[in-house]
Formats: C-alpha cells, sequence, structure tokens
C-alpha cells in the first residue's frame, strides 16, 4: 500500500516537468534505464569512492551502513542511488515517502516489520510531519521506538526494541530539515548536477537499453538541452525516439533532435517556457531584482515550491540568478543570453 503511494507520489513530481504520458508508462520507463550497480551509475565519482569505503566498513564489521541523507534536485538520482547501496548490501529495501507517512502509526508499523540490516528509504523526507519525524529520533540514534499508549492520566509510553537498520533519506530541500534530524545521518551526501559529457554517457546507455542507435552529433545537442539532469535526459531522449519512429526510423538523427527540442519548446541550453517567463517576470516586472521568492510566485503564477525546486537550481547552475539576502537577483550573463534568443 505505501509502495504504491510512493509510485504516486514519485510520479507526481515527475509529471511536473514532463509531458502528460501516462503514470504507469513513466514508472517504467524509469525503472528500465534505472542502473543497478554503482559501476553502472555514471559519473558523481567522489561519491561513489566514498561510498565504496563506507560500504566496506560496515561490511567489515559486519554491521548496516550509517544513515545516509541524499539530497540534490530532482532526478539527479538519488532514489537511483538508495536501491544501488541497498543492493550492494545485500539488504532488502522499504520503501516510502515523507507524505506518505500521515500519523505516527503509520512509521511503526514500518519500523516494526523491519529485519536487521534492511534499508529504509524515505524520499521527500523533508514533508514529513513533526510528530512522525520525532518518532524517528530514537529510531535511528537508539534503534527504539518510544510509544504512547492510551490517552489522559492513564497514557504510559512503552519503549520497543528495532533491529538494526539503515535509514536513506532523500530531499530536494534540505534547508528544510531540522538540524537534530539532520544530525542523525551519519552520511550527508550532496548530489551535483552531471557534467555534459556524463550526461552524454547516460544517454547513450539508455539509447542502447531502448534499441534505437543516436548520431553522436544528436547526442551532444541532446545532453546540453538536459539540465545536467539525467531524468530529463532520458525524458527528452524517449521523446525523440517517439519522432523518429514516427518517420520510421531507427536512428536519432541531429535533425530530428533539433525538430524534437522545437516542438517541446526546450532551448539550446535546456531552458523552456517557464525558465523563460520566470527570467521575464523578473526582468520587466522587478527591474532584474532583488525580488523575494512569494512575489515572483504571485506575478508568474507559479507555486514557490516548483520555482525554488525545480527551476531555480539549474538557473543557478547557469549563473542566471543569484539568492540575496534581499531577494532573487539576475545576473548580467542572464542579459546576453535573452538578447541573443
Ligand atoms: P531522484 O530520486 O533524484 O529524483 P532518480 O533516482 O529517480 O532521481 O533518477 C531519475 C532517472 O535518472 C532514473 O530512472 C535513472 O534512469 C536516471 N539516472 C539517475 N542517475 C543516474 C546515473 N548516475 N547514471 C545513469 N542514470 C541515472
Amino acid at each position: 500500500m505505501i509502495e504504491k503511494k510512493l509510485k504516486v507520489e514519485g510520479v507526481s513530481s515527475i509529471v511536473k516537468q514532463s509531458e502528460k504520458a501516462p503514470d504507469d508508462e513513466i514508472v517504467l520507463s524509469e525503472n528500465t534505464l534505472r542502473p543497478e550497480t554503482l559501476e553502472e551509475y555514471v559519473g558523481q565519482d567522489e561519491i561513489k569512492d566514498n561510498l565504496r569505503v563506507f560500504m566496506g566498513a560496515a561490511k567489515k564489521r559486519a554491521e548496516p551502513m550509517d544513515h545516509v541523507l541524499l539530497h540534490g534536485s530532482p532526478g539527479l538520482g538519488k532514489t537511483t542511488l538508495a536501491f544501488i547501496l541497498a543492493k550492494e548490501m545485500g539488504a532488502q529495501i522499504r520503501v516510502t515517502s515523507g507524505p506518505a507517512l500521515e500519523k505516527p502509526g503509520d512509521l511503526a508499523a514500518l519500523l516494526t516489520n523491519l529485519k536487521a540490516k534492511d534499508v529504509l528509504f524515505i524520499d521527500e523526507v523533508h514533508r514529513l510531519r513533526p510528530q512522525v519525524e520525532e518518532i524517528l529520533y530514537s529510531a535511528m540514534e537508539d534503534f527504539c521506538l518510544d510509544l504512547m499508549i492510551g490517552k489522559g492520566p492513564s497514557a504510559r509510553s512503552m519503549r520497543l526494541k528495532l533491529p538494526k537498520f539503515t535509514l536513506i533519506g532523500a530531499t530536494t530541500k534540505l534547508s528544510s530539515l531540522s538540524s537534530p534530524f539532520r544530525d542523525r545521518f551519519g552520511n550527508v551526501i550532496k548530489l551535483e548536477f552531471y557534467s555534459e559529457n556524463d550526461i552524454e554517457k547516460i544517454i547513450k546507455r539508455s539509447a542502447n537499453i531502448l534499441d534505437i542507435q543516436i548520431e553522436d552529433e544528436a547526442t551532444v545537442r541532446l545532453a546540453k538541452s538536459s539540465r545536467r539532469t539525467p531524468r530529463i535526459a532520458n525524458r527528452l531522449l524517449r521523446r525523440v525516439r517517439d519522432l523518429a519512429h514516427i518517420h520510421e526510423k531507427n536512428l536519432i538523427t541531429h535533425e530530428i533532435t533539433e525538430e524534437t527540442l522545437k516542438m517541446l519548446g526546450v532551448d539550446e541550453i535546456g531552458l523552456d517556457a517557464t525558465d523563460r517567463k520566470l527570467l521575464e517576470t523578473i526582468m520587466e516586472k522587478f527591474g532584474g531584482g532583488p525580488v523575494g521568492l512569494s512575489t515572483i510566485s504571485a506575478a508568474s503564477n507559479e507555486e514557490e515550491s516548483t520555482i525554488e525546486e525545480i527551476y531555480e537550481p539549474y538557473l543557478m547552475q547557469l549563473g542566471f540568478l543569484e539568492r540575496t539576502p534581499r531577494g532573487r537577483q539576475l545576473t548580467k550573463k542572464v542579459y546576453n543570453y535573452m538578447r541573443i534568443n
């Protein structure tokens, strides 16, 4: 049941950045392209090296890994990494998400069903309710579950022992996590945007799995428009493949790639209509900033969380936007870009 909920949660965040494909199709194709070992996981070399040491040490001590917190923009590979870590540790993984755990009892039920060395993966961990988060504190630190039985004056507390497990949390918004919670993770890992070279490797790998050929020039072009994000690279690849198939070809050419990106309104650095609307709003209505997030949200009709978690990180990565204490501020670089486009 909870796993089902996660799928739905996961899908909704994927859909935010993609065209309206049927949910099952998205989940299925995400799973098909998901690497299953650290070896297959492209890029993020430093992180992979650290994780190998970290896992090796835990295995030597015959203990579960310490808790891991993965943070970074959507689609950078947090879920994929959590599954890989569990697999490489030979552990079972239980999957849920912050919003799916509505009551402390939901989490208690999950925790009491864990076996020693299991991995509990909580996606969108910043969206856990405070009462649920509090239960995790003693579970993470002492492997104990503190429960209140009954209500009012006759209420009493009970402590249950839990097996030693590993919690892997994933979040797009580290700043929303309370510091006592954050401090309980032994390993906090930030996934960075990928290099274009790594995105090219991911596109080639996925094209191979999807059984379609792709010209080198098309791979380079697609990589440039993928916002340095594997999920977006895979999504664009599937759309380009659709068009190739419509042209009855099993080869993705540069021309087909150009045509698809034009149809999707994605430019050569990966910006789409919403990015351009946000940039134009700040530029034209607020003189380039600084301007607060809530004001940008009201003026552009986009949710604050969508701007903050999906659009802004890449615009900042491009050096187009800065977060200052007085609000969001455009840089000179963006004016040059907007003049040309
Ligand atoms: P997140 O949990 O950070 O939103 P996911 O782990 O769901 O991202 O990754 C989205 C998709 O991108 C996956 O289905 C996988 O196919 C692909 N992907 C992510 N990271 C990598 C990687 N390092 N190498 C190859 N493919 C990747």
